[in-house]
């Protein structure tokens, strides 16, 4: 038997079971290889509220406001993370949000004040501010509010180099998809397709399948799958040193050590089911990078290498982090928007309520006692 079994080898079950196996536990990670969101994210450490997230979640907004001082405290533990297992190609240069008009302008002083009352760095640029940092941006943008705190990595490199250390650290890791979930008085047990694993205790950090495995357990966690489009270019000249949103429109970009542009931001792709990886939308690569190269002209003649499609989780906007109402033994580990951004700091916490330590007085709110009937 293991001390932890952990579900989900995402980033946040990566790095919960790098966390707990450097104290001595003996740690299994079962995943189903299917859609996990860090081997298809973009890299973006996100730390200002998204306007998309704004746009499409205006209910969720309370809970991520709430959350500010969390993202700066997980950009600052994936920098940590970076000195000690990298490198991930990490660079905090921070985050543009472009502004086109005064409409947008006024949209992002608003939330500029907002985040700033819970200690985000951000401020407002105009046009000649912005030109002195960001030379390659269209004559349409007016101004941006640059947020000092964010930045970006190679996601492919961040996850090799974890992979390598759990693997290091004799980190045992199972394909399998489990369909249920046991809590005993002495132990809990995963019921998998393939098999039956059991362990002292349990993290769930199975991202969207995260509400399907608690149910049986009497909490309803209502994450859902949200499939969304990538894409990559060649290299290019142009040097961007920031990550890139607009205030108003769907866009993450940002460049990689490469010279690549990787553009995102929320499109969507097309779904067919949380074990089938989603299809890439035509109308997804087009209008993504066609935006792309209006907000950055200069990249518009390069060629985009590679589009991918990949699943995304929501819930409430709020991370979910702690021990299972009425199931000690389980902890759950789901993080708010951006979850590639919190997956390190949540899987700390998770961390902390496995050793029985609790969740942190700040992290309280993050609690899944909040879905529980
Ligand atoms: C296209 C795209 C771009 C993104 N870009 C960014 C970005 O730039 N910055 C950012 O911060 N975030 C980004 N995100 C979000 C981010 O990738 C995810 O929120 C984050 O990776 C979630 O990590 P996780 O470890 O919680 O879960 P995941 O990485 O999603 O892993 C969950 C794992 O659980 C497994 N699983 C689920 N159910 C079961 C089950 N029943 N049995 C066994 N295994 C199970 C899955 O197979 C999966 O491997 C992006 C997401 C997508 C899709």
């Amino acid at each position: 038997m293991h001390d932890v079994l952990v579900i989900g080898g995402g980033i946040v079950g990566q790095v919960t079971a790098i966390k707990l196996a450097e104290t001595g536990a003996r740690v299994v990670i079962v995943d189903a290889a299917q859609n996990s969101g860090s081997t298809a994210n973009a890299g973006s450490l996100h730390v200002q509220m998204q306007s998309r997230f704004m746009r499409l979640y205006p209910d969720q907004v309370r809970n991520i406001e709430a959350s500010l001082p969390f993202y700066v405290a997980a950009v600052q533990e994936w920098g940590l993370l970076d000195q000690k297992y990298g490198s991930f190609e990490l660079v905090r240069k921070g985050g543009l949000m472009l502004a086109e008009d005064e409409g947008q302008m006024a949209f992002l002083e608003k939330k500029m004040e907002r985040e700033a009352r819970h200690g985000v760095s951000v401020e407002l640029l105009d046009r000649s501010a912005l030109d002195r940092i960001a030379p390659w941006l269209g004559p349409q943008i007016i101004g941006a509010e640059l947020c000092r705190d964010e930045g970006k990595l190679n996601p492919l490199a961040a996850n090799k180099r974890l992979r390598a250390a759990a693997e290091t650290l004799g980190i045992e890791h199972r394909t399998d998809q489990i369909l249920r979930l046991e809590s005993l008085p002495d132990s809990v047990e995963a019921i998998g397709l393939q098999g039956r694993y059991r362990a002292d205790r349990m993290v769930v950090a199975a991202a969207w399948g995260a509400g399907a495995l608690t149910h049986d357990l009497g909490v309803t966690i209502p994450s859902r799958a949200e499939p969304l489009h990538m894409n990559i270019t060649e290299a290019c000249e142009t040097q961007i040193n920031h990550l890139v949103q607009h205030a108003e429109r769907s866009i993450t970009l940002k460049q990689f050590a490469t010279g690549q542009i990787v553009i995102g931001g929320g499109w969507a792709a097309r779904d067919r089911g949380r074990y089938e990886i989603p299809a890439v939308d035509h109308a997804s690569i087009l209008g993504n990078v066609a935006l792309a190269a209006q907000l950055v002209p200069s990249i518009s003649g390069i060629r985009v290498i590679r589009t991918w499609a990949g699943m995304n989780t929501t819930a409430d906007g709020a991370s979910i982090i702690g021990p299972l109402p009425g199931h000690a033994r389980v902890v759950m580990a789901v993080p708010g928007d951006a979850g590639y951004t919190l997956g390190p700091l949540v899987a700390g916490l998770a961390v902390d309520c496995v050793q029985g330590s609790g969740l942190a007085a700040e992290a309280l709110s993050f609690s899944p006692a909040r879905f529980a009937a």
